[in-house]
């Protein structure tokens, strides 16, 4: 039997607690359309997901994963997270997948059909594309406004800065604002001029032998690849900080990187067109250290 490349494993639906049942496996691409065109995942993206890498079968980071998972859920009001159900799902999705070097694994919860008191969950797994060029060549990067002060979090938490929701709309939109202007990713900047994330990474700089990563408070998803990272950091002789930064800190950074689950340490190679250092001896080391995660 082939082992299909786009597996599907749908939660049954729940009610405030998951059901027991690990639902059932289906190839995403042969199976009818799971999805009822009355959720609201697809009529208002409200939900929550996870996207979690698979490297040789081991989902990486998962503890960090589900607590972020029920985190998302906490600040959406969603019902709270069954960890065991969740774990279950993505590891027999991983297991699937355990013939690939990189794969990933996206877990989504919503809020159901429209007037409805059942969730909606499913697991999505499927093999990692190519990342080469990004990890080894680098990205340009755009500053773009996210328009929303670093106080975000505590002054309007109905915002939901820093939540793992489904409506990326606006983050899909800032890539494609730096498309327009010739570059390759955003890191978003705050209204009073902090700099904060990108669109689907973390940003980390170095400024000599730290590594520096702007904090959780700035409304920003907590991001489970730069905590294995600065974990990692003594091995390269490298301190850590999390702290304020602003452009100018990047613009005078050692090096810079965007970091994120899938596409692992992406260096910055430039800045509003503004060259960086591309760091390749450290990038190669992340990059290795990331795939070699067994956990
Ligand atoms: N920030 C945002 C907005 C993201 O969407 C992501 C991941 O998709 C990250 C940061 C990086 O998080 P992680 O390293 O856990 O993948």
């Amino acid at each position: 039997m082939t082992v299909p490349q786009h597996l599907l494993l749908v939660i049954p639906p729940h009610s405030a607690a998951l059901a027991e049942s690990a639902g059932h496996l289906v190839d995403a691409e042969v199976e009818h359309p799971q999805l009822s065109v009355l959720d609201v995942a697809a009529t208002r993206g409200d939900g929550i997901f996870e996207t979690i890498s698979i490297g040789r079968g081991h989902p990486q980071a998962f503890d960090a994963h589900l607590a972020r998972f029920a985190r998302s859920a906490r600040m959406l009001d969603l019902p709270a997270i069954d960890e065991t159900l969740w774990r279950d799902a993505v590891l027999a999705l991983a297991d699937r997948l355990a013939d690939h070097d990189e794969a990933w694994v996206k877990i989504v919860l919503t809020r159901g059909i429209e007037g409805q008191p059942a969730p909606t969950g499913w697991a999505y797994g499927t093999v990692s594309p190519e990342f080469r060029r990004e990890r080894t060549e680098g990205v340009d990067v755009v500053l773009l406004d996210r328009g929303l002060r670093s106080d975000v979090s505590t002054t309007s938490p109905w915002l939901l800065a820093g939540a793992k929701t489904l409506s990326y709309a606006v983050n899909r939109a800032a890539v494609r604002e730096a498309q327009r202007r010739g570059a390759d990713d955003v890191v978003f900047v705050s209204s009073d001029g902090m700099l904060l994330e990108g669109p689907t990474s973390t940003l980390v700089i170095r400024r000599g032998e730290q590594l520096a990563t702007p904090p959780d408070a700035f409304g920003i998803l907590p991001g489970t690849t730069q905590v294995d990272l600065f974990a990692a950091a003594d091995q390269w002789g490298l301190s850590t900080a999390v702290e304020p930064l602003t452009a100018d800190d990047l613009f005078g950074a050692d090096a810079a990187w965007l970091v994120s689950s899938v596409r692992h340490a992406a260096p910055v190679r430039s800045v509003d067109a503004r060259p960086l250092t591309v760091d390749a001896p450290l990038t190669a080391a992340m990059n290795g250290f990331l795939r070699a995660r067994t956990a």
